[in-house]
């Protein structure tokens, strides 16, 4: 079943049904869900019996393989950081690495890119013909992770597509897509559900102050959902209580605490809580952490507009950076010294 946010996106592309394009752009907000809502158009389009709403009927040899995760036809591609998320792809990889040696193995990280490995695996599916004689499927996810060989590689398939093969492209970031790839889809924009829906759905999920955590997550219900059950969550409160006593931040205690915590995560809460303090200064009202709008007002009053803008670029900076292995604990003190000269 796809999200109850989305049934309008379903309804409308059912209309394409009869001229299905061949490369299909999903894209909208992370935690939205697009993966998931992929993953069922993928199993509707296989489907040997679908519903007259293209809903896959469930019980028919294709859907009974989908739900196995090995569907003769069917291919889903992400990086290999995510393969534990999707069942099928765990063991593609499986596969690639055993091809790459034991060596390449045991010396480095997952990626987290879609690598030119990956997408020639899927030029081979694309390139025989289909085992139920209907369509082949392809979902490709996070399109942001191909890399640039992987990306001019995917770039071909879909100047030349194969006949019978439909590609569902799911991307949370197209500014960082090829011009080119995304000219060479249909593009498909999927909105963030209104609050009243994702804050419902949540409540449902047993999530327990889901309008604070909808917020929080930029109004994205999955997103919300992994901040309920955010192992982090009290580091988390801990980290926006310094941020909340303004001047009085301790920044050492910051960079004591936090520096087993993976840096992309203390950076995403510290870029959320600067954008909440411009926030307040220029519209009065904070867009992710409202449960802190008094702090961030006592806050707001007390710095200065140009020097958080700049304290702003200093976060992004580092976000940029953040994949790298950085001394976390450094760049902690850092960043949360510069946050309490913003008070000075
Ligand atoms: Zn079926």
């Amino acid at each position: 079943m796809i999200y109850p946010w989305q049934t309008d996106d379903w309804q409308r592309l059912q209309q394409l049904r009869s001229h299905w394009p061949h490369a299909l752009l999903l894209h909208g907000q992370a935690g939205i869900g697009k993966l998931h809502f992929a993953q069922h158009l993928a199993k509707g389009l296989l489907c040997e019996s679908p519903q007259a709403n293209g809903e896959p009927c469930g019980s028919c040899a294709a859907c009974h393989w989908f739900a196995q995760g090995n569907h003769p036809d069917y291919r889903i591609v992400v990086p290999e950081a995510l393969a534990g998320e999707v069942g099928q792809a765990a063991e593609e990889e499986a596969r690639a690495e055993k091809a790459e040696g034991e060596e390449g193995k045991k010396s480095r990280a997952p990626s987290k890119e879609i690598r030119i490995e990956q997408v020639r695996a899927l030029l081979d599916f694309a390139g025989v013909g289909s085992h139920r004689g209907g369509l082949r499927v392809v979902v490709l996810y996070p399109a942001e992770a191909l890399n640039v060989a992987a990306a001019n590689a995917l770039l071909k398939t879909l100047e030349e597509p194969p006949a019978g093969v439909v590609f569902l492209v799911v991307s949370a970031r197209i500014d960082r897509l090829l011009p080119t790839i995304i000219s060479r889809c249909r593009q498909w924009p999927m909105g963030t559900p209104a609050p009243e829906a994702a804050t419902a759905w949540l409540a449902q999920q047993g999530v327990d102050e889901a309008p604070a955590l909808l917020a929080e997550a930029g109004g994205a219900p999955l997103a919300a959902l992994a901040l309920a059950h955010d192992e982090n969550r009290t580091l988390r409160d801990w980290t926006l209580a310094q941020l909340a006593a303004g001047p009085a931040c301790d920044a050492f205690a910051c960079g004591e605490t936090l520096q087993k915590l993976p840096v992309p995560l203390v950076l995403g809460w510290l870029q959320r809580w600067a954008y909440d303090l411009l926030a307040e200064r220029t519209a009065g009202r904070p867009r992710y952490f409202p449960q802190a709008a008094s702090a961030l007002a006592r806050c707001a009053a007390k710095l200065d507009a140009a020097a958080l803008a700049r304290y702003m670029k200093t976060v992004t900076r580092q976000r940029a950076v953040e994949n790298h292995p950085l001394n976390a604990r450094l760049v902690f003190e850092e960043l949360f010294l510069g946050y309490r000269e913003l008070f000075a």
